[in-house]
C-alpha cells in the first residue's frame, strides 16, 4: 500500500500504470498517503508559508471563443469592461499595502490592448521595483510579449489547457491549435518569463490519458508554475449543461505535481474553493502553495465570468484577506 506514492516521492516520476492507479483509486488509504506526502514535499520546499498574489482581472474583452469560457467572444449576455490604467496602479497600491508581493494581470485575448498595457507595466515596474508582476493574456505576438518583458513583467501563466490536440480541438474554435498554444509557450520563456501552464481538469471530453498526457507535458517542460483547477460549466457558452470537474481528482493533481516537481508554484484555485467551501485549505493540505486573493473592483468582477458561481460577491475579495489568513491559521499554515 502506498508503494507508488514512495516510488514517485523518491523517483520524482512514475510511469502509466502508477499516475493512473494513483488518478483513479477508491481506497482512501492510498488517496491520504497521497496527500500526506505531497504536503511534506511542500513543508520541506517552503515550511508552513502560503504565497499570496493579487488577482487584478483587468479586462474581460476577449478576441477568442474558447467553447468552456464565459467571457467568449460570442457570449453576448455580459457586459465588457477593461480598467484603466488608474484602476490597475489602485489595486496594486491596496495589495501593495496588505503587504502582497505579486501582482498578477489577467484578462481576455486581446494583442492591441494587451501592448497598450505595457505602458501600465511599466509604470507598475518603476512604483514597485520589488515586486513580481505576472501577466495573463492568452496568445500575443512574440513582439508584444517581448514588449511587456521590457516593460518590466516577469511572469506568464498560459495555460495549455489539454495536451491533447484532437480534445485541444474539442475545446476551441477551428484556428486555434494546441501547437500554436505551445510554441507561445516556448515564446514567453525564451523570452525570460518564468513560465507556467496548466490544465482544466475535467474538461468536456477529458480521458485520464489526456490527463496523463497533461501531466507529461508539464513534466517535460518543467514551468515555473503550475496553474490547474476544475472545469465549471458557464451558462451561456456550448458547454454550459456538462459536469463539472471533480476537485477530489483536482487535489490529487496537486499532490501528483508536487511530488513530481517540489519547488513549484501551484496555487490552490478560485475555481476549486467554488467547488468546494474548504477547496482553498484543501487545496493547500494536498500540496499547493499558492493563494490568489482577487483584487478586482467589485463593480468589475461580477463581469469577469468564467464560470458559474464565479462571481459570488466577495468570495476570494480582499475584504477577506483576514479570513484567508484565519483559515490558514486553522490548518498551521501563514502568509
Ligand atoms: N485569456 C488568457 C488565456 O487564455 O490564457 C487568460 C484568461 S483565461 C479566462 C484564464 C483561464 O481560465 C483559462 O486558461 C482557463 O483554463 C480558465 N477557465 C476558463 N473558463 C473556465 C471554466 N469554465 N471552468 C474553469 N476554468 C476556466
Amino acid at each position: 500500500m502506498g508503494s507508488r506514492v514512495n516510488e514517485l516521492r523518491e523517483r520524482r516520476t512514475l510511469d502509466d500504470a502508477g499516475l493512473r492507479e494513483l488518478l483513479e483509486s477508491s481506497d482512501p488509504v492510498l488517496a491520504e498517503e497521497l496527500r500526506r506526502n505531497a504536503r511534506e514535499a511542500a513543508d520541506e520546499q517552503f515550511g508552513k508559508a502560503v504565497w499570496l498574489r493579487a488577482l487584478i482581472e483587468w479586462s474581460n474583452v476577449c478576441r477568442n471563443d474558447c467553447l468552456y469560457c464565459g467571457i467568449r467572444r460570442s457570449n453576448r449576455a455580459l457586459p465588457r469592461y477593461s480598467l484603466s490604467r488608474e484602476e490597475i496602479l489602485e489595486c496594486c497600491d491596496r495589495a501593495w499595502r496588505l503587504g502582497l508581493r505579486t501582482f498578477v494581470l489577467q484578462g481576455g485575448e486581446n494583442p492591441a490592448a494587451a501592448e497598450a498595457l505595457a505602458g501600465t507595466v511599466a509604470e507598475m515596474r518603476a512604483s514597485w521595483p520589488e515586486a513580481a508582476i505576472t501577466l495573463s493574456l492568452g496568445e500575443l505576438p512574440h513582439e508584444t510579449y517581448s514588449l511587456l518583458r521590457n516593460s518590466g513583467a516577469n511572469r506568464y501563466l498560459l495555460r495549455h489547457e489539454t495536451a491533447n490536440p484532437a480534445h485541444y480541438a474539442r475545446l476551441h474554435p477551428a484556428g486555434m491549435t494546441l501547437q500554436h498554444r505551445l510554441e507561445c509557450l516556448h515564446d514567453i520563456r525564451s523570452l525570460g518569463f518564468q513560465t507556467g501552464m496548466g490544465m482544466m481538469v475535467g474538461s468536456p471530453g477529458q480521458t485520464l490519458d489526456d490527463l496523463i498526457a497533461d501531466i507529461r507535458l508539464i513534466e517535460a517542460f518543467r514551468p515555473r508554475m503550475i496553474g490547474l483547477g476544475p472545469f465549471i460549466p458557464q451558462h451561456d457558452t456550448p458547454f454550459g449543461s456538462q459536469p463539472a470537474g471533480s476537485a477530489e481528482r483536482t487535489l490529487r493533481l496537486y499532490s501528483i505535481l508536487r511530488l513530481m516537481q517540489p519547488q513549484a508554484w501551484i496555487p490552490s484555485t478560485t475555481a476549486l474553493a467554488t467547488l468546494r467551501p474548504d477547496g482553498r485549505k484543501a487545496g493547500i493540505l494536498a500540496g499547493a502553495n499558492v493563494l490568489m486573493p482577487n483584487f478586482t473592483p467589485s463593480a468589475q468582477r461580477q463581469a469577469y465570468a468564467l464560470y458559474e458561481g464565479k462571481a459570488r460577491p466577495d468570495a476570494e475579495a480582499v475584504e477577506n484577506l483576514n479570513r484567508l489568513k484565519q483559515e490558514l491559521d486553522t490548518i498551521g499554515y501563514y502568509v
